[in-house]
C-alpha cells in the first residue's frame, strides 16, 4: 500500500492502525486514496479542512446481539451490525448482508464503497451498510423469520425513512426483507418506506429485483459502445447465481450476449450452448437448490467444484457477481490470456488490486463495482421516491429511469477520468466523481 503523496501515506497508516485486522476495509480505503492524489494536489482545501480524515471515519457504528431460537428450541446468538458511514448527501442507504463471513471490517468496507456509489447515482443518498454473521443457508423459513424479527427488534431504533434505509445484499432477498419490514411496521406503528426491495404488494418498486443486474449490463453496454463493441455475439462469463447474477444473465442475453457460466460457493456450471435461465431461476429463486442441480435437466452442461475455475473459461466479457476479491491475479491473467476484453463488477470489490493492475496493464475495459453495480441502489432510491409520493411507476418507467441513470453515471465516470488525465481509467473516474459531491457538501457544513 504505497503512496507517492506523504499525506496519503500517513492517513493510510492511521487507518490501518485504528482499524486493525480489517483487510477489506484497508483495501477499499487504499483504492480510493490512491485515486484522489491528483484531486487533493489540485485542491488542497480537502486536506486543509480535514475532509479526508473525516471521510475514512464512520459517523456511527451500531453493533448488537441477535438472540433467536432454532427449530429444536435451542437458543442461538448472532452478531448484528449497521455502519452509518456518511450522511453528507442524504440518509444512510445500503444493504444488509447475512453471511457467516460477516464481521465489522466487511461491513465497514461495504459502507465505505457505498458512499461513492450512492453519490455517483446522482440521487440524494448517503452511505451505510449492515448485516449479520447469520447464515440463512439450510435454515427453515421459521428460523429465518425468527432471526429477522430479532435482528429488526434492535435495528429499528436506529433507522427511519429519512435517517437510514437498509435493503438486501448477499443472503437478504425478498423473504428476509418481508420479515424485517413487518417487524419494523409493528414496532414503530408506522407504514413508511424504511426498507427497499419490498414486495410489490406492500410498497416495493417494479424493476428493483432486476435493477443491479440490469444496471450492470446498461453500464457495460455504454462502456463497450464507446470502443465500437457490444454484447451482441459476445460470450459472457458470469459468477454467482443469486439476485445480481440472475438478472445480469437475463439482460446480457437480451442484449445479444451468450452467457455460458454461473456459480455458487460450491462450484460452477459451464453450458456452451448458453445458460437456460428459466431453469436457474426455478432452482435458485423457488427451490433454493445448489447450481450443480442444473445438470439434472441439462446433462450436456459441465459442473466443476470450486469457484475460481469459472475465470478459466474463455469469454469476451466477464461479469463477476458473487463476492469481494473473487478475481485474483491468476484469474485475471487467465481472463486476459483467453481474450477477455471487458470486466464489469456486479459484486462489490470483485477484483483484488493485483487483478485490477493486470486488467489495466493489458488494456482490458475494467469497471469497478461502485460504478457498475450502482443500478440496485439507484432503483432503491426510486422506490423511496415512490413511497414518499404514495405512488407507483410502471415497469417501463422505472426501467427507463434506471437506463438513464446508468448512462449518465457512465458519462460522469468516464468524463472525470479524462479530466484527471487518465481516460478509460474508470477506477479513478468513479472515485473522483463520487468523492467531489460528498466532499463539497462536507465543506459546506463546516466541521463534520
Ligand atoms: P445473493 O445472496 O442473491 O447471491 C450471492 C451469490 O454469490 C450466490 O450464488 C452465492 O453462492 C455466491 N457467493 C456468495 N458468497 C460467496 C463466496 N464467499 N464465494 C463464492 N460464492 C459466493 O447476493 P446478491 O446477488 O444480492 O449479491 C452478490 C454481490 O453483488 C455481492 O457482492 C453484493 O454486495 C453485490 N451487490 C448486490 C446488490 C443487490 O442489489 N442485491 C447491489 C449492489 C451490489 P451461495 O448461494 O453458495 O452462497
Amino acid at each position: 500500500m504505497h503512496f507517492q503523496n506523504s499525506y496519503m501515506s500517513e492517513l493510510m497508516e492511521r487507518v490501518i492502525k485504528r482499524n486493525p485486522a480489517e483487510p477489506e476495509f484497508h483495501q477499499a480505503v487504499w483504492e480510493v486514496l490512491q485515486s484522489l492524489a491528483p484531486v487533493v494536489t489540485a485542491h488542497p482545501k480537502y486536506i486543509n479542512e480535514g475532509i479526508l480524515e473525516s471521510l475514512v471515519e464512520p459517523e456511527r457504528i451500531i453493533k448488537f446481539r441477535v438472540p433467536w431460537e432454532d427449530d429444536n428450541g435451542k437458543v442461538q446468538i448472532n452478531r448484528g451490525f449497521r455502519v452509518q458511514f456518511s450522511s453528507a448527501i442524504g440518509p444512510y442507504k445500503g444493504g444488509l448482508r447475512f453471511h457467516p463471513s460477516v464481521y465489522e471490517g466487511i461491513i465497514k468496507f461495504l459502507a465505505f464503497e457505498q458512499i461513492f456509489k450512492n453519490s455517483l447515482t446522482g440521487l440524494p443518498i448517503g452511505g451505510g451498510k449492515g448485516g449479520s454473521d447469520f447464515d440463512p443457508k439450510g435454515k427453515s423459513d421459521n428460523e429465518v423469520r425468527r432471526f429477522c424479527q430479532s435482528f429488526m427488534s434492535e435495528l429499528f431504533k436506529y433507522i427511519g425513512p429519512d435517517t437510514d434505509v437498509p435493503a438486501g445484499d448477499i443472503g437478504v432477498g425478498g423473504r428476509e426483507i418481508g420479515y424485517m419490514f413487518g417487524q419494523y411496521k409493528r414496532l414503530s406503528n408506522e407504514f413508511t418506506g424504511v426498507l427497499t426491495g419490498k414486495g410489490l404488494t406492500y410498497g416495493g418498486s417494479l424493476v428493483r429485483t432486476e435493477a443491479t443486474g440490469y444496471g450492470l449490463c446498461y453500464f457495460t453496454d455504454n462502456m463497450l459502445k464507446d470502443v465500437g463493441k457490444g454484447f451482441d455475439g459476445a460470450t459472457v462469463a458470469i459468477s454467482g447465481s443469486g439476485n445480481v447474477a440472475i438478472y445480469a444473465c437475463e439482460k446480457a442475453t437480451q442484449l445479444g450476449g451468450k452467457v455460458v457460466t454461473l456459480s455458487d460457493s460450491n462450484g460452477f456450471i459451464y453450458d456452451k450452448n448458453g445458460v437456460d435461465l428459466s431453469c436457474v431461476k426455478q432452482l435458485k429463486e423457488v427451490e433454493r437448490k445448489r447450481i450443480r442441480e442444473y445438470l439434472v435437466s441439462h446433462p450436456h452442461a459441465e459442473y466443476y467444484e470450486g469457484c475460481s475455475g469459472v475465470w478459466q473459461i474463455p469469454c469476451d466479457i466477464a461479469l463477476p457477481c458473487a463476492t469481494q476479491n473473487e478475481i485474483d491475479e491468476a484469474s485475471a491473467k487467465a481472463l486476459v490470456k483467453n481474450g477477455c476484453f471487458a470486466v464489469a463488477e456486479g459484486s462489490n470489490m470483485s477484483s483484488t488490486p493485483q487483478a485490477v493492475e493486470v486488467f489495466q496493464t493489458a488494456g482490458v475495459l475494467y469497471a469497478p463495482g461502485k460504478a457498475a453495480n450502482a443500478g440496485g441502489v439507484a432503483t432503491s432510491a426510486l422506490e423511496m421516491s415512490q413511497n414518499s409520493m404514495r405512488y407507483f411507476w410502471s415497469f417501463e418507467e422505472v426501467d427507463c429511469k434506471l437506463r438513464t441513470i446508468m448512462t449518465d453515471l457512465y458519462r460522469n465516470v468516464s468524463g472525470a477520468a479524462a479530466e484527471y488525465g487518465v481516460p478509460g481509467d474508470f477506477v479513478t473516474g468513479a472515485n473522483v466523481a463520487g468523492f467531489l459531491k460528498v466532499a463539497d457538501s462536507m465543506l459546506a457544513y463546516g466541521l463534520v
